[in-house]
């Protein structure tokens, strides 16, 4: 017997009419390429979603022709976001901190047809345009008269033009959930990229589990700050999420320096900000510097990697922000879990809490996680026992795009590559990738244990814990340092700093200084490129 309630199909269209409905004067800040602040609504954000679709109609795109965004978080990458997907189009999110190669092996290899670009990226796209047959149109998110002029770039046209020749009546088309809606590659950091293609229902499902109040918990009466790219993972969903809550959004363009995202903060009254780790550094050291304080910040959210323990109490204590510390990934749309406490949480003393708030934290209902030893034996839930950690659920990835015949999943679960432990109360803390994880001796180290002592110096900006080759433990651990800008510590004074903050086996074997450690596309440190740069190394006494 089926239920008998209205069959609506769950769709991106969905999202964009109910914020225009119901949160239409709902401001939208853009910081942009331009270089000023520009203001609009979810009213007019929906109107020219509309004529998106209409422009896309005009260019004969076929339902599900994939059209690509190189952009900067902001206005236009939102109304692209509701147009593209709304029309049946999927929205194929680019990464420009990607080397061209590569770039145009992920334009080619998803067969976009329309690819839209900031034009901080020109040169970007000049350089790939002739290596993509598949383009037939080239869009520059920009005003009729700032189209660049001799780039070479054919069929290029101004958003504001192609999209302001449209009218902006449309009929949403109504399909099924599961019709494709966006398209995101992982970061590649071995081999080459991998597609992940999310649904509409996926997506949808998603922006509710990050409304919840034990997730992000975004409400009608926020003002939230995505620093986190739209160019990845849909800015962890936060601009459906927006829709969904309706929220005052506030975009930071190319502008991710301490001082710019403090104005916008305070400028705008931000709420809510969410970003990895080393946005936040940037910001804080602009604070410290200048002895600022916030004056509307509540909560920021912290993920992409671990969260230092001194960046959490460094927000909580001295700012009076709370931290939510989440986890995910591409293939999870990202959302997994978050670290909120629970009731019986309250009454532990400051330490206590701070030990369960620098987990990952708890599952995102909607998420199934478990942790399997080697043979794929599910290992208990006691906060000691670390394992590889499996999940799975309705934004969770099935199969990878274009690569349908192998699947990922393991028994229907789909294995994260990263090493964890559960305690009793369902929180989660991630040990390491699998691959950056240390075996010293059988015992294995955790990285990231590592880099966070190293990380509470106040001398040091950013650490890097690898495993070196040793004859008789296999591994030990070694941690690559970049100190603040003036700022000196020398290899032994940072190995004292370790002294009853950690195991003494655990303690790292040698401090290497670098200028700067190498950031990857999303900002993770590149920990293969920091152990090219490491050849030839060997530990003290090999
Ligand atoms: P990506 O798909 O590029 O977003 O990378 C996902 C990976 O980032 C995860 O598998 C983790 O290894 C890492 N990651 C994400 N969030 C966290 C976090 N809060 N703590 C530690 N690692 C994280």
């Amino acid at each position: 017997m089926l239920g008998q309630m209205q069959n609506h199909p769950l769709l991106i269209s969905s999202l964009i009419e109910h914020a225009e409905r119901h949160h239409g004067d709902g401001e939208i800040v853009s910081r942009r390429v331009e270089g000023d602040i520009h203001r609009t609504n979810w009213v007019t954000v929906a109107k020219r979603a509309r004529q998106i679709a209409n422009a896309l109609d005009a260019e004969k795109l076929a339902p599900n022709e994939r059209v690509a965004t190189l952009a900067w978080n902001g206005y236009r990458h939102l109304e692209l976001y509701f147009g593209v997907s709304g029309s049946q189009r999927v929205l194929h999110t680019l990464n420009p901190r990607l080397h061209p190669q590569q770039l145009a092996w992920i334009i080619n290899h998803a067969e976009d047809s329309v690819v839209c670009f900031d034009t901080t990226f020109t040169p970007l796209i000049a350089a790939v345009h002739s290596k993509c047959p598949t383009v037939k149109r080239w869009v520059a998110l920009c005003d009729a008269d700032k189209l660049p002029a001799d780039s070479g770039i054919p069929n290029l046209v101004s958003y504001e033009a192609w999209l302001g020749a449209q009218s902006s009546t449309y009929s949403w088309p109504v399909f099924d959930e599961n019709t494709a809606s966006s398209l995101c590659y992982t970061s590649g950091t071995t081999g080459n990229p991998k597609g992940v293609l999310y649904s509409h229902r996926s997506s949808l499902l998603h922006a509710y589990a990050v409304v919840f109040p034990d997730s992000l918990n975004l409400s009608a009466r926020d003002a939230i700050l995505p620093v986190v790219p739209m160019f990845h993972v849909n800015a962890w969903g936060l601009p459906y999420a927006a829709a969904v809550a309706g929220c005052k959004l506030v975009f930071p363009g190319p502008a991710m320096d301490g001082k710019s995202i403090y104005e916008l903060i305070e400028g705008e009254q931000v709420s809510m900000a969410a970003g990895v780790p080393t946005v936040w550094q940037m910001l804080l050291g602009h604070m410290q510097a200048g002895g600022l304080k916030f004056s509307s910040l509540k909560g920021t959210v912290i993920g992409g990697s671990a969260c230092p323990p001194a960046m959490l109490t460094t927000f909580q204590d001295t700012y009076g922000v709370e931290v939510l510390h989440a986890w995910g990934m591409t293939e999870m749309s990202p959302l997994g879990t978050v670290c909120t406490l629970k009731n019986k949480q309250l009454a532990l003393d400051e330490a206590g809490r701070l030990k369960v708030r620098l987990k990952q934290g708890r599952a995102v209902c909607g998420v199934d996680m478990k942790i399997v030893d080697g043979a794929g034996k599910e290992l208990p839930w006691d906060g000691r026992t670390y394992g590889d950690l499996l999940v799975r659920g309705p934004w969770i990835i099935d199969q990878y795009f274009k690569a349908e015949g192998a699947s990922p999943l393991v028994d229907g679960w789909f294995p994260t590559g990263d090493v964890a432990t559960i305690d009793a109360d369902g929180f989660m803390q991630i040990t390491d990738r699998s691959k950056d994880v240390i075996k010293s001796g059988g015992e294995w180290i955790s990285s990231i244990d590592v880099e966070n002592v190293a990380m509470a110096h106040p001398a040091v900006a950013m650490a890097a814990c690898v495993g070196m080759p040793h004859p008789k433990w296999d591994e030990r651990p070694i941690v690559v340092v970049a100190l603040k800008p003036g700022a000196e510590l020398s290899r032994e004074e940072l190995l004292a700093f370790y002294e009853g903050k950690i195991a003494k086996w655990q303690t790292p074997d040698d401090v290497v200084f670098v200028p700067a450690i190498p950031l990857g596309a999303t900002g993770k440190m590149m920990k293969v490129s920091l152990r090219e740069q490491l050849k030839g190394y060997t530990l003290p006494g090999v």
